[in-house]
C-alpha cells in the first residue's frame, strides 16, 4: 500500500494535543494527549520510507521505525507493536521520554523543508494500544534453563537485560536498594513526563513472567557482591549514577540548598502515595516559596517544572551559558517557559546568602568567550555584574557522578575509569571481575533511558555467551 505513505507532501505535521499551560501547572499528569487512531495513522503515513532511514541509524536501539510507521498507517497495529517491541524493551517509555528532536526525529530526512514524522508520539500510541488490547505479555519462556543471573539495579538497563534473559529461560533475580522497580524512571523522571503506572505495570508483568525482585536490598551492605557471585552464574551491575555533582561556594550547607534528586525523589514518592516527612515539613516542598534551580540540563527542567506544580511563588533557572548552548532538550525548555519559569541565561552562582537558612543566590553574569580545544565556547564572568536572586529553596542540578563502586562492593579488583564509571571490555561488557558484567549509566555516565535499554540488551547477549562457554568448558573437562 505504498500510496498510503509519503503523505508528508500534503499532510502537515501534527503533534498530539498539549494541555494548556495554566491547567498543566495545577497537576502532575502527563502533558500530551494521545493520538486518536486516525491521527496516528495519518501522521505515520507522512513517512517517506526513504532508502537509508536516518531515524533508525540515529536510534540507539536501531528501531525499525519505517516499518512500524508503515504498519501503523495501514492499521496493522498488532504487527506494528511486534516490530517495535522486537528491538525495544520499553517503546511506550521511549515514546514519552526520548529526546526525539536529537535522535530519530531530528534526523528524519523530510525534516528539511517539511517537519519530521512525529515518531515518538506514534510509538507511544502503538504501545499504549498494545497494553490496552493485551498484546504485551509477561516474559514467559518456552523452556526453563538451569542458568542463573543476578542483576544489581532495576533501572532500564537492569530490566532490559532481565527480560531478555528470562525470555530465553534463564533464572533471573534483580536486586535493588529501592522499594520499587524502575530506577530513575520511577524516582527521577517526574510524572508529568512519565506517569508511574506506565513503569509499575511493567513490574507486574515481569513478576508474572517469573523474574524475581529482591527489593530494599543494597548490594555492598545487605548482601555482598561476593555472595552474589557465589549464587549466580553471572552478575550484571546496572546501578546507575547517583552522586550529585557539587559546587564549592559560601553558604552551600545552608538549609534550603538541596541536590536535585533528593527534591525530585520526594516529589515522586508523594505522587506514588508514600508518606514523606521532609515534604510534609516543607523542607522538600516548594509550595509558597521562591525557588532557584541551578543548571541547564533535563534534570534542572524537571526541577523547575515540579516546583511550579507544587505551587512555588516564583521559579528561576540560573544557567551559566545561553539558551542555544543548553544541554537540555529544547522541547522541555519551551514547556518550562510556557509554564511560567523564568530563565536567567549566562548567570553563574557565587554564593548562597542567609544565616539560618538560604535567602538568596548571589550570581554573576557571564559572557561566552573563545572556544576551547573541544570547540565549545568558554564562559567568563563579567566583572562587577553581581546580582542576588531571592530564594527560599535553591536546587542544585549540576549532573551526577558514579558512587565509588569498588569501595561500595569491597572489590578493589573492580577497575574504574578516571570519571569513576566502571571499566568494561567494550566487546564483552565484562568488568575486571570474571563473570561480572556492567551496563547503563554506571558504564556510560549519566545518559538516557534508551541507551540503558540498549546496553542491558547487549549485556544479556554477552552474559549468555559467556555462561554457555563456561558451562561447555566445564563439561569438556569432566
Ligand atoms: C531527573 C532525571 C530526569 C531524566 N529524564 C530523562 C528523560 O527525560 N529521558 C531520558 O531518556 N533519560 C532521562 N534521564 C536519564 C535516565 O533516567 C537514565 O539515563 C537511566 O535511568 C539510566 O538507567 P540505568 O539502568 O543505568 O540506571 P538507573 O535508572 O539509575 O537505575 C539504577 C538502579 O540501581 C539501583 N542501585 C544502585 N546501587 C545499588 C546497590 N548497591 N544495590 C542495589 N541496587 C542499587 C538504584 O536504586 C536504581 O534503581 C533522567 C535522569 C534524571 C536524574
Amino acid at each position: 500500500m505504498a500510496e498510503r505513505m509519503l503523505q508528508f507532501v500534503r499532510l502537515e505535521q501534527q503533534t498530539p494535543d498539549k494541555r494548556d499551560a495554566a491547567e498543566r501547572r495545577t497537576d502532575f499528569d502527563e502533558i500530551y494527549a494521545r493520538f486518536a487512531p486516525e491521527q496516528a495513522a495519518a501522521q505515520a503515513s507522512r513517512c517517506s520510507q526513504c532508502g537509508v532511514p536516518f531515524c533508525q541509524v540515529h536510534c540507539p536501539l536501531n528501531n525499525n521505525i519505517p516499518d512500524w510507521l508503515k504498519l501503523t498507517a495501514e492499521g496493522r497495529l498488532e504487527e506494528a507493536y511486534e516490530v517495535s517491541a522486537a528491538t525495544n524493551t520499553f517503546p511506550e517509555i521511549c515514546g514519552r521520554v526520548c529526546p526525539q528532536d536529537r535522535l530519530c526525529e531530528g534526523n528524519c530526512v523530510i525534516e528539511k523543508g517539511f517537519d519530521s514524522v512525529t515518531i515518538g508520539a506514534v510509538e507511544k500510541y502503538v504501545t499504549d494500544t498494545a497494553w490496552e488490547k493485551g498484546w504485551v505479555k509477561p516474559p514467559r519462556p518456552k523452556q526453563e534453563l538451569p542458568y542463573s543471573v543476578g542483576i544489581i539495579g532495576a533501572g532500564p538497563a537492569g530490566l532490559a537485560a532481565a527480560e531478555r534473559l528470562r525470555l530465553r529461560g534463564w533464572q533471573v533475580t534483580v536486586y535493588d536498594r529501592y522499594d520499587r522497580v524502575g530506577g530513575l524512571m520511577i524516582y527521577g523522571i517526574p510524572n508529568f513526563k512519565l506517569e508511574k503506572e506506565v513503569v509499575l505495570r511493567r513490574q507486574a508483568q515481569y513478576e508474572a513472567g517469573g523474574i524475581k525482585f529482591v527489593l530494599n536490598c543494597q548490594i555492598g551492605k545487605d548482601v555482598t557482591l561476593a555472595q552474589l557471585r557465589e549464587k549466580h552464574d553471572a552478575v550484571l551491575v546496572a546501578t546507575g549514577v547517583y552522586k550529585a555533582r557539587a559546587i564549592q561556594a559560601p553558604g552551600i550547607g545552608l538549609p534550603g540548598v538541596m541536590p536535585a534528586l533528593e527534591y525530585l525523589t520526594a516529589s515522586n514518592r508523594v505522587g506514588l502515595g508514600d508518606s514523606v516527612p521532609e515534604f510534609e515539613s516543607g523542607a522538600l516542598n516548594a509550595s509558597g516559596k521562591r525557588v532557584v534551580v541551578i543548571g541547564g540540563g533535563d534534570t534542572a527542567m524537571d526541577c523547575v517544572r515540579t516546583a511550579i506544580r507544587q505551587g512555588a511563588t516564583s521559579v528561576t533557572c540560573l544557567y551559566r551559558r545561553d539558551k542555544a548552548n543548553m544541554p537540555g532538550s529544547m522541547r522541555e525548555v519551551k514547556n518550562a517557559e510556557e509554564e511560567g519559569v523564568r530563565f536567567e541565561w549566562l548567570a553563574a552562582p557565587e554564593a548562597f546568602t542567609g544565616t539560618d537558612k538560604v535567602e538568596g543566590v548571589r550570581a554573576i553574569r557571564m559572557h561566552l568567550g573563545l572556544p576551547d580545544a573541544t570547540g565549545r565556547q568558554q564562559v567568563e564572568p563579567i566583572a562587577g555584574s553581581e546580582f542576588t536572586e531571592p530564594a527560599d529553596i535553591a536546587i542544585l542540578a549540576l549532573g551526577f557522578d558514579p558512587e565509588d563502586l569498588p569501595a561500595m562492593f569491597e572489590e578493589p579488583a573492580l577497575t574504574v575509569t578516571r570519571w569513576g564509571t566502571l571499566k568494561v571490555d567494550h566487546r564483552s561488557m565484562m568488568t575486571a571481575l570474571p563473570g561480572v558484567f556492567a551496563a547503563g549509566d554506571i558504564v556510560r555516565g549519566a545518559s538516557l533511558v534508551v541507551w540503558g535499554i540498549r546496553d542491558g540488551r547487549d549485556a544479556a547477549d554477552q552474559i549468555e555467551q559467556y555462561v554457555l562457554a563456561q558451562k561447555s568448558l566445564a563439561t569438556a573437562a569432566e
